[in-house]
């Protein structure tokens, strides 16, 4: 996938640009606040997400106008295409030349990754986050997962309903015994898909983020992907060939069931996928607790560069990276590698100093000024 060109009208601060970017790296520099970040949202918009700023569309247009335009050439499905959203209140689209029944209909026709600082939060932060990024990860690769996930979450919440209702003694203690080894069966199905799914995803993503990872570290770290569960142990997921739903369901019963009494006090499911988490490791010892600045803004670098990757693998297209502030607090070594060692795909990469497009062997390099776009 290759963007040609991007024209933005009152997007912002972009009130009248054009970009025309290579198709390899795309180097945008300028000093703070004056539209680097913006332009990279304007082009991530065609991917169908939200702006990965968590900006509301009414918020995207210019303080001075009704309506933000933007529209798009880009090579994608062996074919030059077009696509123009327009935002007022709301998105509304038109993928060569017909309108689509809503924005996020764009999925698919341009594939993309993003790295924003934000999403360092991915390592600081709590587990959910990780489980968010593999899930919203596997869905891009299979669909159907969107469905298996709504049911888990459905028979977990309709579990805690009944467990509320047990611990504030609203249900006859036969009734419990009745019916709670049948929420434990239908928890244990649906959340074993679920496991099954992180499984296979992680140990498809753990590779290509080594391997990515290694790059960036100039060969000297090791990072390696583990995903915690309590159905089972790290060594017996070890041994486990390819992860079955089925022997992953027996394993979430036996661990329901012993949790019986324990979720029956508490009210709520106090074991089960909700609680499990992505272990990011450098040489063994969590990234989390042990992880320079640079070292856990290059694990979050990685793990996107290989969601990419995997996406091209399945899809055999060529996703479009957009790095929005990726080189600060990271050495030369990791900053050459991002500049010069992606050489499958276009990426678009902002920053601050002028110099960093110096130490790239090719590309683009565009300045941008109080929304003004010079090459
Ligand atoms: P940094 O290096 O600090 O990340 P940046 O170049 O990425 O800076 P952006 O976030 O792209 O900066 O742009 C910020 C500028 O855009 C701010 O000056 C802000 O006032 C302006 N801006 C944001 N939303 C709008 C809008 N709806 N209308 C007009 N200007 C806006
Ligand atoms: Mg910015």
């Amino acid at each position: 996938m290759i963007v040609r060109e991007l024209c933005c009208r009152d997007f912002r601060n972009l009130h009248a640009e054009r970009l025309c970017p290579a198709p390899g790296v795309n180097i945008l520099y300028g000093d703070n606040a004056q539209g680097k970040t913006n332009l990279l949202e304007a082009c991530w918009l065609f991917t169908g997400a939200r702006s990965f700023r968590g900006a509301k569309d009414s918020e995207l247009v210019s303080f001075d106008a009704d309506e933000a335009r933007l529209t798009m050439n880009f090579f994608a499905g062996e074919r030059e295409q077009q696509a123009e959203i327009r935002i007022r209140q709301r998105r509304s689209v038109t993928l060569n030349g017909v309108r689509l029944p809503s924005a996020a209909k764009l999925a698919g026709h341009l594939c993309g990754v993003v790295f924003s600082p934000a999403h360092l939060s991915l390592i600081r932060d709590g587990p959910e986050g990780r489980r968010h990024f593999t899930d919203a990860a596997y869905c891009q690769l299979r669909p159907g997962y969107i469905g298996a996930l709504a049911e888990f979450r459905q028979v977990l919440a309709q579990r805690n309903a009944f467990l509320r209702q047990a611990a504030e003694q609203k249900l006859s203690v036969s009734r419990q015994h009745d019916m709670l080894p049948l929420w434990d069966h239908t928890l244990a199905a649906a959340g074993a898909r679920i496991t099954a799914a992180r499984l296979r995803y992680i140990r498809r993503l753990e590779p290509l983020a080594a391997e990515i990872y290694a790059g960036l570290s100039g060969g000297r770290e090791k990072l390696t992907l583990r995903w915690q569960t309590e159905a089972f142990s790290p060594e017996e997921w070890d041994q486990t060939e390819e992860p079955s739903p089925v022997r992953i369901a027996e394993a979430w019963l036996a661990v329901l069931n012993a949790a019986d009494k324990a979720d029956l006090a508490a009210g709520f499911s106090t074991v089960g996928p909700h609680r499990e988490d992505m272990l990011l490791l450098l040489d063994g010892a969590p990234a989390r607790s042990f992880g320079s600045q640079g070292q856990q803004r290059s694990i979050v670098l990685a793990l996107k560069l290989a969601e990419a990757a995997l996406l091209q693998q399945t899809t055999g297209e060529p996703p479009v990276a957009f790095l929005d502030d990726v080189m600060s607090e990271l050495d030369v070594t990791r900053q050459d590698y991002i500049l010069n060692h992606i050489h499958d795909w276009q990426v678009f990469i902002t920053c601050c100093e002028p110099t960093t497009a110096l130490r790239m062997t090719a590309g683009e390099v565009f300045h941008i000024q109080q929304g003004v776009i010079q090459k």
